[in-house]
Protein backbone atom coordinates (compact mmCIF):
# COMPACT_ATOMS: atom_id res chain seq x y z
CA UNK A 1 0.00 0.00 0.00
CA UNK A 2 1.43 3.17 -1.34
CA UNK A 3 1.21 6.58 0.95
CA UNK A 4 -2.08 7.72 -1.49
CA UNK A 5 -3.45 5.02 -3.17
CA UNK A 6 -5.94 4.37 -0.51
CA UNK A 7 -9.55 5.85 -1.42
CA UNK A 8 -8.95 9.17 -2.02
CA UNK A 9 -6.96 9.78 1.43
CA UNK A 10 -4.92 12.87 1.67
CA UNK A 11 -3.28 11.72 4.97
CA UNK A 12 -1.70 8.22 4.45
CA UNK A 13 1.18 7.22 5.79
CA UNK A 14 3.88 4.38 5.46
CA UNK A 15 1.99 1.48 7.23
CA UNK A 16 2.25 -2.12 5.87
CA UNK A 17 4.29 -0.67 2.72
CA UNK A 18 7.36 0.09 4.49
CA UNK A 19 8.91 -3.52 4.34
CA UNK A 20 8.62 -3.79 0.63
CA UNK A 21 10.42 -0.40 0.35
CA UNK A 22 13.29 -1.93 -1.44
CA UNK A 23 11.17 -3.82 -4.20
CA UNK A 24 9.51 -0.51 -4.89
CA UNK A 25 13.02 0.94 -5.04
CA UNK A 26 14.07 -1.10 -7.43
CA UNK A 27 10.96 -1.04 -9.52
CA UNK A 28 11.05 2.97 -9.60
CA UNK A 29 15.05 3.04 -10.65
CA UNK A 30 16.40 3.11 -7.42
CA UNK A 31 19.70 4.16 -6.95
CA UNK A 32 22.74 3.84 -4.16
CA UNK A 33 21.61 7.00 -1.03
CA UNK A 34 25.52 7.70 -1.21
CA UNK A 35 25.02 9.30 -4.65
CA UNK A 36 25.53 13.06 -3.99
CA UNK A 37 22.39 15.12 -4.68
CA UNK A 38 21.96 17.25 -7.64
CA UNK A 39 22.23 20.68 -6.06
CA UNK A 40 23.25 21.80 -2.46
CA UNK A 41 20.58 24.41 -3.26
CA UNK A 42 16.67 23.93 -3.21
CA UNK A 43 16.62 24.18 -7.20
CA UNK A 44 13.17 25.88 -7.24
CA UNK A 45 13.55 26.33 -11.45
CA UNK A 46 13.20 22.32 -11.32
CA UNK A 47 10.48 22.02 -9.54
CA UNK A 48 8.60 24.36 -11.04
CA UNK A 49 9.40 22.18 -14.22
CA UNK A 50 8.23 19.07 -12.08
CA UNK A 51 5.10 20.58 -10.94
CA UNK A 52 4.19 21.98 -14.37
CA UNK A 53 4.92 19.15 -16.22
CA UNK A 54 2.57 16.99 -13.72
CA UNK A 55 -0.40 19.85 -14.11
CA UNK A 56 0.41 19.58 -17.88
CA UNK A 57 -0.01 15.72 -18.05
CA UNK A 58 0.00 12.88 -14.91
CA UNK A 59 2.86 9.75 -16.02
CA UNK A 60 1.24 6.51 -16.50
CA UNK A 61 2.42 5.36 -13.17
CA UNK A 62 0.07 7.53 -11.17
CA UNK A 63 -3.11 5.47 -13.43
CA UNK A 64 -3.60 3.28 -10.59
CA UNK A 65 -4.17 6.13 -8.22
CA UNK A 66 -6.98 7.63 -10.57
CA UNK A 67 -9.12 7.53 -7.86
CA UNK A 68 -6.87 9.97 -5.59
CA UNK A 69 -7.17 12.28 -8.40
CA UNK A 70 -8.63 15.47 -6.82
CA UNK A 71 -5.44 14.77 -3.90
CA UNK A 72 -2.80 14.80 -6.80
CA UNK A 73 -4.17 18.09 -8.19
CA UNK A 74 -3.69 19.60 -4.84
CA UNK A 75 -0.52 18.41 -4.62
CA UNK A 76 0.64 19.93 -7.72
CA UNK A 77 -1.36 23.46 -7.40
CA UNK A 78 -0.99 23.89 -3.77
CA UNK A 79 2.63 23.29 -4.53
CA UNK A 80 2.97 25.76 -7.28
CA UNK A 81 1.36 28.35 -4.61
CA UNK A 82 4.05 27.55 -2.40
CA UNK A 83 6.64 27.51 -5.70
CA UNK A 84 4.71 31.71 -6.33
CA UNK A 85 3.48 30.19 -9.81
CA UNK A 86 -0.34 29.71 -9.49
CA UNK A 87 -0.61 32.15 -12.48
CA UNK A 88 0.69 29.00 -14.17
CA UNK A 89 -2.63 27.56 -13.44
CA UNK A 90 -5.74 28.40 -15.26
CA UNK A 91 -7.75 29.09 -12.60
CA UNK A 92 -11.49 29.00 -13.71
CA UNK A 93 -11.08 25.87 -15.51
CA UNK A 94 -9.62 24.08 -12.52
CA UNK A 95 -12.80 25.67 -10.43
CA UNK A 96 -15.44 24.17 -12.45
CA UNK A 97 -13.52 21.02 -12.32
CA UNK A 98 -13.09 20.65 -8.60
CA UNK A 99 -16.76 21.90 -8.35
CA UNK A 100 -17.88 18.85 -10.36
CA UNK A 101 -16.82 16.58 -7.38
CA UNK A 102 -19.61 18.04 -5.37
CA UNK A 103 -22.38 15.58 -4.41
CA UNK A 104 -25.43 17.03 -3.56
CA UNK A 105 -28.43 15.90 -1.84
CA UNK A 106 -31.70 15.43 -3.97
CA UNK A 107 -33.85 17.10 -0.67
CA UNK A 108 -32.96 18.58 2.10
CA UNK A 109 -34.61 15.29 4.29
CA UNK A 110 -32.33 13.51 3.04
CA UNK A 111 -29.35 15.07 4.57
CA UNK A 112 -30.47 12.93 7.50
CA UNK A 113 -30.66 9.95 5.86
CA UNK A 114 -26.86 8.97 6.86
CA UNK A 115 -25.06 9.83 3.52
CA UNK A 116 -22.23 12.56 2.98
CA UNK A 117 -22.43 15.20 1.09
CA UNK A 118 -18.82 15.84 0.36
CA UNK A 119 -16.39 15.94 -3.08
CA UNK A 120 -15.75 12.76 -5.03
CA UNK A 121 -11.96 11.52 -5.46
CA UNK A 122 -12.34 11.51 -9.24
CA UNK A 123 -14.78 10.92 -11.99
CA UNK A 124 -14.80 7.00 -11.48
CA UNK A 125 -15.60 7.27 -7.74
CA UNK A 126 -18.50 9.13 -9.23
CA UNK A 127 -20.21 6.56 -9.83
CA UNK A 128 -19.12 2.97 -8.11
CA UNK A 129 -20.50 -0.19 -8.51
CA UNK A 130 -21.41 -2.23 -5.13
CA UNK A 131 -20.89 -5.72 -4.19
CA UNK A 132 -23.95 -6.57 -5.65
CA UNK A 133 -23.53 -5.20 -9.20
CA UNK A 134 -25.47 -1.89 -8.15
CA UNK A 135 -24.59 1.83 -8.73
CA UNK A 136 -24.19 3.89 -5.43
CA UNK A 137 -24.41 7.17 -6.58
CA UNK A 138 -22.63 8.72 -3.74
CA UNK A 139 -19.46 7.81 -2.45
CA UNK A 140 -17.97 11.22 -1.80
CA UNK A 141 -14.97 10.93 1.15
CA UNK A 142 -13.84 13.12 3.89
CA UNK A 143 -10.10 13.43 2.29
CA UNK A 144 -11.35 14.38 -0.93
CA UNK A 145 -13.25 17.29 0.49
CA UNK A 146 -10.27 18.32 2.39
CA UNK A 147 -8.48 18.38 -1.16
CA UNK A 148 -11.23 20.08 -3.13
CA UNK A 149 -11.17 22.59 -0.24
CA UNK A 150 -7.99 23.06 -0.12
CA UNK A 151 -7.24 23.64 -4.38
CA UNK A 152 -10.54 25.88 -4.29
CA UNK A 153 -8.72 28.44 -1.37
CA UNK A 154 -5.30 28.25 -3.13
CA UNK A 155 -6.51 29.22 -6.46
CA UNK A 156 -8.46 32.34 -4.74
CA UNK A 157 -11.80 31.04 -5.36
CA UNK A 158 -14.61 31.70 -2.60
CA UNK A 159 -15.75 29.16 -0.43
CA UNK A 160 -19.05 30.79 0.04
CA UNK A 161 -20.21 29.82 -3.16
CA UNK A 162 -20.00 26.54 -1.98
CA UNK A 163 -23.33 24.12 -0.35
CA UNK A 164 -21.44 24.21 2.84
CA UNK A 165 -24.97 23.34 4.53
CA UNK A 166 -25.02 20.19 3.00
CA UNK A 167 -21.90 19.53 3.63
CA UNK A 168 -21.61 20.29 6.49
CA UNK A 169 -24.95 18.83 8.33
CA UNK A 170 -23.92 15.42 6.48
CA UNK A 171 -20.57 15.37 8.08
CA UNK A 172 -22.67 14.87 10.94
CA UNK A 173 -23.37 11.47 9.71
CA UNK A 174 -19.78 10.36 9.68
CA UNK A 175 -19.35 11.02 13.49
CA UNK A 176 -18.85 8.40 15.70
CA UNK A 177 -20.07 7.70 19.12
CA UNK A 178 -16.64 7.52 20.36
CA UNK A 179 -15.72 11.12 18.36
CA UNK A 180 -13.89 9.48 15.52
CA UNK A 181 -14.94 10.07 11.54
CA UNK A 182 -15.69 7.22 9.49
CA UNK A 183 -14.05 9.02 5.79
CA UNK A 184 -17.30 7.93 3.82
CA UNK A 185 -20.76 6.71 5.20
CA UNK A 186 -20.02 3.36 3.21
CA UNK A 187 -17.65 2.70 6.01
CA UNK A 188 -14.01 2.63 6.18
CA UNK A 189 -11.17 2.73 9.26
CA UNK A 190 -11.75 5.43 11.81
CA UNK A 191 -9.04 6.85 13.20
CA UNK A 192 -7.14 10.36 13.80
CA UNK A 193 -7.28 10.78 9.59
CA UNK A 194 -10.42 11.78 9.39
CA UNK A 195 -10.87 13.77 12.46
CA UNK A 196 -8.20 15.99 11.08
CA UNK A 197 -9.87 16.13 7.69
CA UNK A 198 -13.36 17.44 9.57
CA UNK A 199 -11.22 19.63 11.53
CA UNK A 200 -9.59 21.38 8.82
CA UNK A 201 -12.59 21.37 6.58
CA UNK A 202 -14.88 22.88 9.55
CA UNK A 203 -12.25 25.33 9.54
CA UNK A 204 -11.77 26.44 6.09
CA UNK A 205 -15.49 26.91 5.76
CA UNK A 206 -15.64 28.30 8.73
CA UNK A 207 -18.52 26.82 10.82
CA UNK A 208 -18.17 23.75 13.29
CA UNK A 209 -21.69 22.80 13.14
CA UNK A 210 -20.69 19.62 11.91
CA UNK A 211 -18.79 17.95 14.06
CA UNK A 212 -19.02 17.70 18.00
CA UNK A 213 -15.57 19.29 18.83
CA UNK A 214 -16.03 17.67 22.73
CA UNK A 215 -16.32 14.37 21.00
CA UNK A 216 -13.52 14.63 18.72
CA UNK A 217 -11.28 16.34 21.06
CA UNK A 218 -11.56 13.21 23.54
CA UNK A 219 -11.16 10.74 20.78
CA UNK A 220 -8.07 12.52 20.35
CA UNK A 221 -6.81 12.49 23.80
CA UNK A 222 -7.30 8.79 23.88
CA UNK A 223 -4.54 8.49 21.14
CA UNK A 224 -1.96 10.03 23.32
CA UNK A 225 0.83 7.09 23.78
CA UNK A 226 2.46 6.76 27.16
CA UNK A 227 5.80 7.70 25.25
CA UNK A 228 4.31 11.20 24.51
CA UNK A 229 2.91 10.80 20.55
CA UNK A 230 -0.19 9.84 19.34
CA UNK A 231 -1.60 6.97 17.41
CA UNK A 232 -3.70 6.96 14.68
CA UNK A 233 -6.56 5.03 17.18
CA UNK A 234 -6.74 4.94 20.86
CA UNK A 235 -3.50 1.95 22.03
CA UNK A 236 -1.70 2.55 18.82
CA UNK A 237 2.01 2.46 18.05
CA UNK A 238 3.16 6.52 18.36
CA UNK A 239 3.20 7.53 14.88
CA UNK A 240 4.56 10.79 13.34
CA UNK A 241 0.95 11.23 11.04
CA UNK A 242 -1.26 10.39 13.89
CA UNK A 243 0.74 12.69 16.18
CA UNK A 244 -0.01 15.43 13.32
CA UNK A 245 -3.65 14.89 12.77
CA UNK A 246 -3.93 15.00 16.92
CA UNK A 247 -1.70 18.22 17.53
CA UNK A 248 -2.94 19.98 14.53
CA UNK A 249 -6.34 18.84 15.05
CA UNK A 250 -6.72 20.36 18.66
CA UNK A 251 -5.21 23.90 17.10
CA UNK A 252 -7.88 24.24 14.59
CA UNK A 253 -10.48 23.64 17.17
CA UNK A 254 -9.12 26.05 19.75
CA UNK A 255 -8.15 23.39 22.30
CA UNK A 256 -4.39 24.30 22.34
CA UNK A 257 -2.89 27.56 21.71
CA UNK A 258 0.88 28.24 20.35
CA UNK A 259 2.31 28.53 23.95
CA UNK A 260 1.20 25.12 24.49
CA UNK A 261 4.96 24.59 26.16
CA UNK A 262 4.94 27.71 28.06
CA UNK A 263 2.05 26.67 29.99
CA UNK A 264 2.04 24.81 33.53
CA UNK A 265 1.89 20.94 32.24
CA UNK A 266 -0.42 20.31 34.59
CA UNK A 267 -3.19 22.41 33.49
CA UNK A 268 -2.87 21.27 29.79
CA UNK A 269 -5.02 18.85 28.62
CA UNK A 270 -2.21 17.20 27.31
CA UNK A 271 1.52 16.14 28.19
CA UNK A 272 3.37 18.81 26.26
CA UNK A 273 7.04 18.06 27.49
CA UNK A 274 6.71 14.51 26.82
CA UNK A 275 5.37 15.43 23.29
CA UNK A 276 7.99 17.29 22.49
CA UNK A 277 10.72 14.58 23.25
CA UNK A 278 8.84 12.01 21.61
CA UNK A 279 8.91 14.42 18.20
CA UNK A 280 12.80 15.61 18.78
CA UNK A 281 14.06 12.24 19.05
CA UNK A 282 12.73 11.39 15.48
CA UNK A 283 15.30 13.72 14.23
CA UNK A 284 17.69 10.62 12.96
CA UNK A 285 21.69 10.82 12.54
CA UNK A 286 21.27 11.77 9.17
CA UNK A 287 19.50 14.98 9.86
CA UNK A 288 15.35 14.11 8.64
CA UNK A 289 12.47 12.57 10.51
CA UNK A 290 11.33 9.14 10.57
CA UNK A 291 7.53 8.56 11.42
CA UNK A 292 8.23 5.98 13.88
CA UNK A 293 10.92 4.65 16.15
CA UNK A 294 13.86 2.76 14.19
CA UNK A 295 12.31 3.32 11.00
CA UNK A 296 14.35 5.35 7.88
CA UNK A 297 13.96 8.64 7.66
CA UNK A 298 11.43 9.91 5.07
CA UNK A 299 10.91 13.32 3.28
CA UNK A 300 7.31 13.91 4.57
CA UNK A 301 8.37 13.28 7.88
CA UNK A 302 10.18 16.60 7.59
CA UNK A 303 6.77 18.42 7.61
CA UNK A 304 4.68 15.79 9.55
CA UNK A 305 6.35 16.34 13.08
CA UNK A 306 8.23 19.76 12.06
CA UNK A 307 4.50 21.01 11.93
CA UNK A 308 3.84 19.35 14.84
CA UNK A 309 6.98 21.18 16.40
CA UNK A 310 6.23 24.07 15.35
CA UNK A 311 2.40 24.26 16.11
CA UNK A 312 3.76 23.54 20.40
CA UNK A 313 6.06 26.13 20.11
CA UNK A 314 9.50 23.80 19.82
CA UNK A 315 10.58 24.39 16.54
CA UNK A 316 13.99 25.64 18.17
CA UNK A 317 15.30 22.29 19.56
CA UNK A 318 15.20 20.97 15.86
CA UNK A 319 18.61 20.42 13.89
CA UNK A 320 17.48 22.65 10.97
CA UNK A 321 21.09 22.98 8.99
CA UNK A 322 21.32 18.92 9.12
CA UNK A 323 17.04 18.38 9.08
CA UNK A 324 17.99 20.78 5.39
CA UNK A 325 20.93 18.40 4.14
CA UNK A 326 18.75 15.44 4.60
CA UNK A 327 15.91 17.00 2.04
CA UNK A 328 18.29 18.22 -0.28
CA UNK A 329 19.74 14.41 -0.25
CA UNK A 330 16.00 13.70 -1.48
CA UNK A 331 15.60 16.15 -4.03
CA UNK A 332 15.63 14.90 -7.36
CA UNK A 333 17.79 16.24 -10.54
CA UNK A 334 14.16 16.56 -12.49
CA UNK A 335 12.58 18.62 -9.84
CA UNK A 336 10.36 16.79 -6.93
CA UNK A 337 11.43 15.24 -3.95
CA UNK A 338 11.75 11.35 -3.00
CA UNK A 339 10.80 9.59 -0.03
CA UNK A 340 14.57 8.50 0.45
CA UNK A 341 17.84 10.10 -0.84
CA UNK A 342 18.51 8.17 -4.40
CA UNK A 343 14.93 7.51 -5.23
CA UNK A 344 12.97 8.60 -7.77
CA UNK A 345 10.49 11.77 -6.93
CA UNK A 346 6.86 11.52 -6.16
CA UNK A 347 3.73 14.13 -5.68
CA UNK A 348 3.26 13.27 -2.30
CA UNK A 349 7.52 13.95 -0.98
CA UNK A 350 7.30 16.73 -3.31
CA UNK A 351 4.40 18.93 -1.56
CA UNK A 352 5.57 17.62 1.82
CA UNK A 353 9.59 18.81 0.85
CA UNK A 354 7.98 22.05 -0.60
CA UNK A 355 6.02 22.67 2.70
CA UNK A 356 9.22 21.40 4.75
CA UNK A 357 11.62 24.14 3.19
CA UNK A 358 8.79 26.58 3.29
CA UNK A 359 8.95 25.65 7.11
CA UNK A 360 12.53 26.03 7.17
CA UNK A 361 11.53 29.84 5.73
CA UNK A 362 13.54 28.89 2.22
CA UNK A 363 13.90 32.41 0.39
CA UNK A 364 11.28 32.80 -2.13
CA UNK A 365 9.04 30.26 -0.92
CA UNK A 366 5.19 31.20 0.46
CA UNK A 367 4.79 30.51 4.32
CA UNK A 368 3.13 27.58 5.51
CA UNK A 369 0.19 27.67 7.63
CA UNK A 370 1.24 24.32 9.75
CA UNK A 371 -2.18 23.03 11.24
CA UNK A 372 -4.35 22.63 7.62
CA UNK A 373 -0.51 22.01 5.59
CA UNK A 374 -1.22 24.96 3.49
CA UNK A 375 0.59 28.19 2.68
CA UNK A 376 -0.26 30.50 4.39
CA UNK A 377 -3.21 32.10 2.57
CA UNK A 378 -4.73 34.81 5.24
CA UNK A 379 -2.04 37.25 4.37
CA UNK A 380 -4.04 37.38 1.40
CA UNK A 381 -7.02 38.18 2.86
CA UNK A 382 -8.27 34.74 0.80
ZN1 LIG B 1 6.88 9.47 3.38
Amino acid sequence: MSETDVHGEAVDWESEDEDSDDSEEQEEGYTSPSQPPSSWNFDKDRHLVYLQMMYELLPHHYQSQEINRLTLAHFIISGLHFLGATDRVDKDVVAKWVLSFQAFPSNRASLKEGEFYGFYGSRSSQFPIDENGDLTHNNSHLASTYCALAILKVIGHDLSTIDSESLLLSMKNLQQDDGSFMPTHTGGETDLRFVYCAAAISDMLGDWSGMDKEKAKNYILNCQSYDGGFGLIPGSESHGGGTYCAIASLRLMGFIGADLLSNDSSSSILDPSLLLNWSLQRQASDGGFQGRTNKRSDTCYAFWIGAVLKLIGGDAFIDKIALRQFLLSCQSKYGGFSKYPGALPDLYHSYYGYTAFSFLEEPGLSPLCPELGLPLLTALGI
